[in-house]
């Protein structure tokens, strides 16, 4: 499989070059040439088939020759030591659950699958190093953090705004050690997002071989198809069609729902619920993509301004505004109504939503209206404990801390205070 840059400008790369050079030299995310649809018969039993099995079955062509199968498929059960439920919350709609993992964030699943490549690349060329540059606006962090943490070939160096992350996402990406270094940013997520793409152009650090851990990464994105699989063969046998929510923030989940239906995957509808942030359901509105800076939330991990996948998803929909509306329809709700949801969720339901999961929630309820006859799901991207400091008194309860969040907790956070993009480029080099 080879890729191609959506700026046009650069020469195709094989899915390892993709992955090492995270964008392409001229700018542009990488995007795969061909999409062989799955056959029908493998949707027709996917029942039988086992999580590691559907995602070998997905990720294969976009790999090609450049994993042995064997090596594959054992990075995909390293990345999957996890479930994926979908729980019931009401009549009709369900919380696909992806905060299961080890840092619980569904950017687990991503941050393991691209390690573990990039670590098999590091065993074929042993002088090969990378660095990973990342920038955070919540949840990345950590989940790349743990995904890389004792990785051999691979520093990590992770950019998070400085106070714009809860306390336990700090922690989780700052106190880890060795392979792993956190640099908090005087700043909002958007200065760390053009800082990480400064970085990646600056010819003076082509020797540091960066690479990206975002969603710009293919090894990051095209995994994350996974859990629409997933959430499908545990509710096909309702013989519904489906809608899912995807609560949005760079696009890289909802983009990667949307190409598994190219794959053949039978979802009838999208919804990208974001934040205030409201780039994209503006464009859908007004016809025109007017990036803006970002504002913060409660829902901070999706507090993007010009979410960079949005680009992958015009390119699937050849830029055609209108076969893409069938497809995807995309809200904005604010802080104010994402409490009152988290609220009104538990207390009819019992169901605790963190802020993400909620605007999720309220995209698919509003979206649900026309189309009556589907069963709806949307993602809950990660666990209530991550987001304690909203869902806590928004509850009146006190949540049990999970073993995985609890082993961080007493931990010494250690981070690299920076402003500019000048004090990053003096500590890469
Ligand atoms: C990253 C993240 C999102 C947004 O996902 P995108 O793929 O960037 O749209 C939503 N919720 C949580 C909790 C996240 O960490």
């Amino acid at each position: 499989m080879k890729y191609y840059s959506l700026n046009h400008n650069a020469p195709k790369v094989s899915f390892q070059e993709a992955v090492i050079q995270g964008l392409a030299p001229d700018k542009g995310l990488y995007f795969p040439e061909r999409l062989t649809p799955i056959p029908t018969a493998f949707f027709q039993n996917i029942e039988n088939y086992s999580n590691e099995e559907i995602a070998f079955q997905v990720i294969q062509q976009f790999v090609g020759d450049d994993i042995e199968e064997a090596a594959l498929k054992q990075i995909i059960t390293e990345t999957l030591c996890f479930d994926f439920p979908t729980v019931k919350v009401e009549e009709h709609i369900y919380a696909l659950e992806l905060y299961h993992g080890p840092t619980m964030a569904f950017k687990d699943v991503g941050a393991r699958f691209m390690s573990r490549c990039l670590a098999y690349f590091h065993k074929e060329n042993i002088d090969s190093k990378n660095t990973v540059l990342v920038a955070t606006s919540g949840d990345t962090g950590g989940a790349v953090a743990s995904g890389f943490l004792g990785v051999t070939g691979v520093d990590v160096i992770i950019l998070y705004p400085s106070g714009k992350v809860s306390d336990i996402q700090e922690r989780q990406l700052t106190t880890l050690g060795q392979n792993i270094t956190a640099l908090e940013v005087n700043g909002v997520f958007d200065d760390c997002q053009d800082m990480v793409k400064k970085a990646f152009l600056d010819e003076e650090l082509t020797h540091k071989n960066l690479t990206s851990a975002n969603s710009i990464n293919i090894a990051r994105w095209l995994p994350q198809m996974f859990y629409f699989f997933f959430a499908y063969k545990q509710l096909k046998s309702a013989n519904k069609p489906l809608l899912f929510s995807c609560p949005s923030g760079n696009f890289g989940n909802i983009c990667a729902g949307i190409l598994a239906k190219k794959l053949g995957l039978p979802i009838q509808h999208f919804v990208a619920a974001t934040n205030v942030n409201d780039t994209v359901p503006q464009f859908l509105v007004a016809g025109n993509y007017n990036p803006k800076p970002s504002v913060a939330t409660i829902s901070n991990a999706m507090d993007v301004g010009n979410p960079s996948n949005f680009i992958r998803i015009q390119e699937m929909y050849d830029n055609n505004l209108v076969e893409f509306k069938k497809d995807f329809s995309s809200y904005s709700f604010t802080d104010a109504e994402t409490y009152t949801t988290i609220k009104s969720i538990f207390d009819t339901t019992n169901y605790i939503a963190e802020p993400h999961g909620a605007v999720g929630y309220l995209g698919l309820k509003k979206e649900m209206k026309n189309h009556e006859n589907c069963i709806g799901v949307f993602l809950e991207t990660a666990h209530p404990i991550k987001f304690l400091d909203t869902v806590e008194p928004t509850l009146n309860i006190k949540l049990p801390i999970p073993s995985q969040i609890y082993s961080v907790l007493n931990k010494q956070k250690v981070s690299i205070k920076i402003s500019t993009y000048e004090d990053l480029k003096l500590y890469l080099i």
